[in-house]
C-alpha cells in the first residue's frame, strides 16, 4: 500500500489541528493548543486505490525555519490553511507556497488551500480571493469548517488525487 506524507502549514489558530483531528477520527475541540505538533496515520480509498497517508500536522515552524524546511522536501502534498475571518491569514498562506516552490524546485506540487472556519458569519475574506490565490499557486481549494464538518473529507481526497495527478 503507497504512502503519502501530508503537511499541514498555515498561520497559528487558522484550525490546522481541528481539520486533522476532524478528519481522524470525527472530534472539534474548543481547546486551542497552538504547541502541539503531531504526526497521524490514516488508510483511504480514493478512485478505487487504497493507500496511506501520513498527516503532519505542524506548529509553530515560523521560529524554526530550518524544521519547516524539513517538513516541506519530505511533504507529498501540502494542505495550505487560512481562516477566512482574517486577511493576514491567506497572505501568509501566499508565501507559506512561495516557499514551497522554492524548497522543492518546482511549481508542480500538489497543494490543496483551504479557506477555514467558513461556518463564521464574520469574514474578512472572500471565497473570491481564496480562489484566486488558488489559481496564482495551482493548487486545489476548498472553504471548509473544522466545526462543523464541511468538507473536511474532500480535503484530503484531493490531496490523494493531486499527488497521483503527478
Ligand atoms: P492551529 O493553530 O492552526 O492548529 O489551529 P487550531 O486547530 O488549534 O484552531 C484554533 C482555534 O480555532 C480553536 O479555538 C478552534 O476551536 C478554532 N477553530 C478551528 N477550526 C474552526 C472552524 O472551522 N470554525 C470555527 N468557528 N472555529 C474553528
Ligand atoms: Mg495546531
Amino acid at each position: 500500500v503507497p504512502e503519502y506524507k501530508v503537511v499541514m502549514l498555515g498561520s497559528g489558530g487558522v484550525g490546522k489541528s481541528m481539520l486533522t483531528t476532524k478528519y481522524m477520527n470525527g472530534n472539534f475541540s474548543d481547546e486551542y493548543d497552538p504547541t502541539i505538533e503531531d504526526s497521524y496515520r490514516k488508510q483511504c480509498t480514493v478512485d478505487n486505490t487504497t493507500c496511506i497517508l501520513e498527516i503532519l500536522d505542524t506548529a509553530g515552524q515560523e521560529e524554526y525555519a530550518a524544521m519547516r524546511d524539513y517538513h516541506i522536501r519530505s511533504g507529498d502534498c501540502f494542505v495550505v490553511v487560512y481562516s477566512v475571518a482574517s486577511m493576514e491569514t491567506l497572505h501568509e498562506a501566499a508565501s507559506i507556497a512561495k516557499k514551497i516552490f522554492l524548497i522543492k524546485e518546482t511549481d508542480h506540487v500538489p497543494i490543496v488551500l483551504v479557506g477555514n472556519k467558513c461556518d463564521l458569519p464574520e469574514r474578512e475574506v472572500s471565497m473570491r480571493e481564496g480562489m484566486d490565490l488558488a489559481r496564482r499557486i495551482r493548487s486545489g481549494f476548498y472553504e471548509a469548517s473544522a466545526r462543523e464538518n464541511i468538507r473536511v473529507q474532500d480535503v484530503f481526497t484531493q490531496c490523494v488525487r493531486r499527488i497521483k495527478r503527478l
